[in-house]
């Protein structure tokens, strides 16, 4: 039976507190100005053994306001760097937050528990370290979504409101979110201490890593190109459901690169309403560095960042040889994931290029592809025809119908009964995913001091797969307001 803590007996134990002092700066967060409690997360709650019924409002804003430390935390911010944009930045970073230390629970796991906007550090460069309502609760909200979806990410225990301003987009309230991850080290942590050229200090930050995070790659030959290929085993496997669940990190620059494949540090995300591969996230990325399509180029270019921060550990060839296979990795594990929103488990021949033809359907069609495959999850196989999918069939009908005969011919190789064939599609195929328009729906009325729509999206995102009936017109089309959001690197 676990045994249920409170916030002042979590069991901390801060392993990233006993490495070299100037990796970090220890500090308390700044006080938020009347913080005040917008949502907590009880599921969250459970991977730190903390009992939600006795996770009170006020003990939570006294802690994670920056009021008064956490009993046998060590608040401390991490320094790293990192390419942004494609330029080496020195002068990075500390993903403007403070680790408060890591929490061992009764399985054993280790979470790290970070603030987000707690103020200014030794890192801030001229930055005041706050973050601003808007983009907490698009982090807040994402990160239940993502987990909603199987996609790896970090996730959040509760997100805080204040009456404190600070100048973004204008003037705008500042909060602050306790983010909840297994890892806080960034690609950008190793490149921090290969470009000083510490590399004593990049075998121990590697060592520290492969015993904390990847225990079986001290076995290997050389343990430190094990675990190199498991992250990037890891990366490839993320980016692939990025590509077939439509969604754009926005900023995927080396400091936003968790070294456990999870999705990291959300600004302007997004998931694609239409079917755009060209689409950009961030109105500030004018080249279109971080469109859709180019993520998987972006983020093998990401990897071979921190291949080279691992050049004095690993022999060249042999990252290179590495690197090499990332593409195939990526294309593997994006043909598995794209078959499994089909309901197809087998392996046949024709796979890759019925998939093929469909992506190039939704892309002349710039279909709406999680309606298209919430509409075929409830449909039997006798029903997929062009009447039952005319929202989506109207442009090249021959294609779509040639499509749907060739699917139906394939859907009969799958062993699967038709009960259990429904069931598959829809175990993947989300009714509802965290479009724009609904975040800023929820932000428009927090800012007005009513956090009842956060709270409501919670659970209908971290179950996407189920109908919820008082929030079904988010399953709909969006709104075509939806269509003028901008979103930029400000946070
Ligand atoms: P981002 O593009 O949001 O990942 O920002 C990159 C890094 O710049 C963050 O991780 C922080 O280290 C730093 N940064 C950005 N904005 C601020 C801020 N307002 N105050 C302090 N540091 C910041
Ligand atoms: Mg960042």
């Amino acid at each position: 039976m676990q045994v249920l803590r409170t916030l002042d007996n979590l069991n901390f134990d801060n392993s990233y507190a006993r490495l070299p002092e100037h990796w970090f700066q220890r500090g308390a967060p700044k006080p938020l100005k009347h913080a005040h409690l917008i949502s907590f997360n009880p599921r969250v709650a459970k991977h730190l053994d903390l009992d939600p019924c006795q996770s009170h409002p006020d003990q939570l804003v006294q802690y994670f306001g920056g009021h008064e430390p956490l009993p046998s935390s060590s608040a401390l911010a991490m320094k790293y760097t990192g390419h942004q944009f494609g330029h080496y930045n020195p002068d990075l970073g500390d993903g403007r937050g403070l680790l408060l230390g890591e929490v061992i629970n009764q399985r054993g796991q280790r979470w790290d528990l970070h603030l987000k906007g707690a103020g200014q550090t030794a890192y801030s460069r001229f930055g005041d370290g706050r973050a601003v309502l808007r983009s907490s609760i698009r982090e807040y909200l994402i990160s239940e979504a993502m987990h909603g979806l199987g996609i790896p990410t970090t996730e959040a225990l509760c997100l805080l409101g204040s009456e404190e301003y600070t100048s973004r987009l204008g003037m705008e309230p500042c909060a602050m979110l306790l983010r909840v991850s297994q890892c806080h080290i960034r690609f950008g942590h190793f490149e921090w201490l290969y470009y000083s050229k510490r590399h004593d200090e990049l075998k121990q930050l590697a060592d520290y890593c492969i015993d904390r995070f990847y225990p079986d790659c001290r076995n290997a030959d050389n343990p430190y190109l094990a675990m190199y290929q498991v992250i990037q085993a890891k990366t490839a496997s993320l980016v692939a459901y990025w590509q077939a669940y439509g969604f754009v990190h926005g900023v995927l620059n080396t400091d936003n690169m968790s070294i456990l494949g999870e999705t990291f540090d959300y600004g302007p995300f997004t998931f694609l309403d239409a079917y755009e591969p060209d689409h950009i996230a961030n109105k500030n990325d004018d080249a279109g560095r971080y469109a859709f399509f180019r993520q998987p180029a972006i983020v093998h270019w990401n990897l071979a960042c921190l291949a080279q921060a691992l050049l004095p550990l690993v022999k060249r060839e042999d990252l290179e040889a590495e690197l090499e296979t990332f593409m195939s990795q990526f294309e593997v594990q994006l043909l598995q994931r794209r078959k499994a929103r089909l309901g197809l488990l087998n392996n046949h021949p024709d796979d890759a290029a019925l998939i093929e033809k469909l992506w190039g359907l939704f892309k002349q069609n710039r279909t709406d592809v999680t309606r298209f495959f919430s509409a075929i999850s409830d449909l039997t196989s006798e029903e997929l025809s062009i009447q039952n999918l005319t929202e989506f069939t109207q442009t090249s009908e021959q294609n779509w119908q040639a499509w749907l005969e060739d699917y139906k011919q394939r859907i009969t190789l799958e062993m699967a009964s038709e009960p259990i064939r429904k069931q598959q599609l829809r175990s993947v195929n989300p009714r509802y995913i965290l479009r724009n328009y609904m975040a800023e729906e929820a932000i428009r009325e927090a800012t007005q001091g009513d956090y009842r729509l956060v709270n409501q999206l919670l659970p209908v995102l971290r179950h996407p797969t189920e109908a919820h009936h008082h929030l079904q017109r988010y399953q709909e089309a969006p709104p075509d307001w939806a269509r003028a959001i901008c979103l930029t690197c400000s946070s």
